[in-house]
């Protein structure tokens, strides 16, 4: 068999790592595991080459033992712990792990009465078994129904960076394949879903029956083999939504053509569709941006020839809602400007964590003062070089319970821009949650709402909130509305973007870094153009200047009566 990529490494380590917790071992033990699975993940080298001169060691936190597992899962699929926790630890105790609020011994505790598997769950919650156990109580069983929706749709599915990795590498694969002449992702992936279910990649070939043969030992991913002349129809009607594909065929059927995975038929004559354009030309329609196609308007606005020009990475000048070492990041400011700088940006927006946020080292005061001087400085320095770039002074602002921001309106009026988010007290009810996250956009300090739900994907939902609600009133105070482009948040949800530009609010495309690492915002951009946001409401896609003029704008707005 292959031998598996580091991602698939990495994920195996973990689910070692989950089912040795749920034998009861110490989280000492178990965390090595995970540790060695996040090493994996930042390699940038093949896990294969590092094997073979020896350098597994090398990696923090991999010793000896650790690396001989490593090595074994990366030849073989399989390690003997592994097979044997496997059959100690069944998967429904792996299911019910993943649910929020139910750690190893509470899992176990639910196995010992006889619990295991989600269904099994469920039906321990109605008959009110679960809630009668110690520990539990009625609160937590009702938290767990709540949750068992979204587990189940959670299950199986990953997000962004792991689905572009792990078919990336498939897509290697297949094109070193002998008669294949090109492949693509499709499906999910190449909708760019904020996650993905199942992965599946379209191969142009003239030997479907060798791609069909050696598509069965590449695993985990679902390879059609397509005509090279029909390749283009295979591959639309592999990535598209059921509602988009439904809407071509019935617009083919009207033009006479008759529009399948083999291609495209007009009166029993095949025409040629080598490529996704000719698909959509032969149906009198401009291309169609593989992200829009959700059956959401897109083939009507194609029709009347209104298809939003969407957003791309190089329309960003900026970024905006950074973390330092002066908060929970990992480098310095200038670090973090500098990495900005060298991605083409004109300018970088440092936006740490305030005071209340005890928890990721907020800023007192003095530390923001301090902050400010070191700004200055380097802006300075900047400025003295001829270098046309700009450190803007932010701050990422708590929003309180009530709705107020961190830290007294005159500090708050010494940033160039605030992003205000939610970072605790979750569990308000949707009235309480909305009127506090309105009353913060009603803040004149206010510049951009942060990550405006605090879903983290495939593991927590985001809390209740009449989003209709929160984007009028960004659009009122002139707020613009973060797409945090960070891979586990993705939030804003791009289901919402058209509507917060109908009600006329901005948007930002935010990376969220912690790290330099993070900085680039390719999965915001992806969620943008799959919203329908084009470059013109994107706070930054302005230049410096334009910035600065919005900056001054909104600080206006915000002192009148
Ligand atoms: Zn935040
Ligand atoms: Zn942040």
């Amino acid at each position: 068999m292959d031998r598996l990529d580091a991602q698939s490494v990495a994920n195996l380590l973990d689910e070692l790592g989950r089912r040795l917790e749920l034998t009861g071992e110490s989280s000492f033990k178990v965390r090595a595991y995970h540790n060695g699975a996040e090493a994996l993940r930042a390699l940038d080298v093949p896990l294969a080459d590092l094997i073979a001169s020896r350098r597994l060691e090398s990696l923090p936190g991999v010793g000896k033992a650790l690396s001989e597992k490593i090595q074994s899962l990366h030849k073989t699929g399989t390690h003997l712990m592994l097979e044997r926790l496997r059959s100690e630890v069944p998967d429904g105790l792996l299911e019910l792990f993943a649910l929020p609020g139910l750690g190893a011994k509470k899992v176990l505790a639910l196995r010992d009465a006889g619990i295991v598997g989600i269904d099994a769950l469920e039906a321990a919650i109605d008959d009110g078994r679960v809630a009668a156990l110690k520990g539990f109580g009625p609160k937590l069983a009702g938290s767990l129904k709540a949750a068992l929706p979204f587990a189940r749709g959670a299950q199986g599915r990953r997000r962004m960076p792991e689905a572009d990795a792990a078919l990336a590498q498939a897509l290697e694969k297949i094109r070193a394949w002998p008669g294949v002449e090109r492949a693509e992702a499709a499906g999910e992936a190449r909708r760019r879903c904020e996650s993905v279910g199942t992965l599946e990649a379209v191969a142009a070939t003239t030997d479907p029956a060798a791609v069909a043969e050696r598509a069965r030992e590449l695993s985990g991913v679902r390879v059609i083999a397509a005509d090279p002349k029909r390749f283009g129809a295979a591959l639309v009607c592999a990535s598209s939504a059921p509602a988009h594909l439904e809407g071509l065929r019935r617009r083919a059927a009207k033009l006479g053509i008759a529009l399948g995975p083999d291609g495209a038929l007009r009166g029993g004559k095949p025409c040629p569709t080598p490529d996704e354009a000719s698909v959509y030309a032969l149906l009198e329609l401009p291309p169609i941006a593989p992200e829009l196609r959700e059956g959401l308007g897109e083939l009507e606005a194609a029709e009347a020839g209104k298809l939003p020009k969407l957003l791309e990475e190089r329309d960003l000048k900026g970024i905006l809602h950074c973390h330092s070492t002066y908060s929970d990041g990992m480098q310095s400011v200038a670090q973090m400007a500098e990495a900005a700088r060298a991605l083409g940006m004109r300018y970088f927006g440092i936006a740490d964590h305030s005071q209340s946020a005890r928890y990721a080292g907020g800023l007192t005061p003095e530390r923001v003062l301090q902050q400010h001087a070191e700004v200055d400085e380097l802006n300075a320095r900047y400025a003295s070089e001829g270098v046309d770039f700009r450190i803007f002074k932010g701050i990422e602002s708590d929003i309180r319970e009530d709705g107020s921001l961190d830290y007294d309106d005159a500090m708050l009026a010494r940033f160039d821009f605030v992003v205000a988010s939610v970072h605790s007290q979750f569990q308000l009810d949707l009235e309480a949650q909305t009127k506090r996250i309105c009353r913060a956009a009603a803040h004149p300090a206010c510049t951009i709402l942060g990550h405006p739900t605090g879903r983290l994907l495939l593991k927590r939902e985001g809390y209740a909130l009449d989003m209709e609600r929160v984007l009028a009133a960004c659009a009122k105070h002139g707020v613009a509305v973060e797409i945090n482009a960070h891979p586990y948040r993705l939030d804003m949800d791009w289901r919402w973007h058209r509507r917060a530009l109908e009600l006329g609010a901005w948007l930002s495309v935010n990376p969220d870094a912690h790290e330099t690492g993070e900085l680039p915002m390719r999965y915001g951009v992806a969620m943008a153009r799959k919203g329908g946001v084009s470059a013109d409401r994107v706070l930054n896609a302005l230049d410096r200047g334009g910035l600065e003029k919005w900056l001054e704008r909104k600080r206006k707005q915000a002192l009148k009566p």
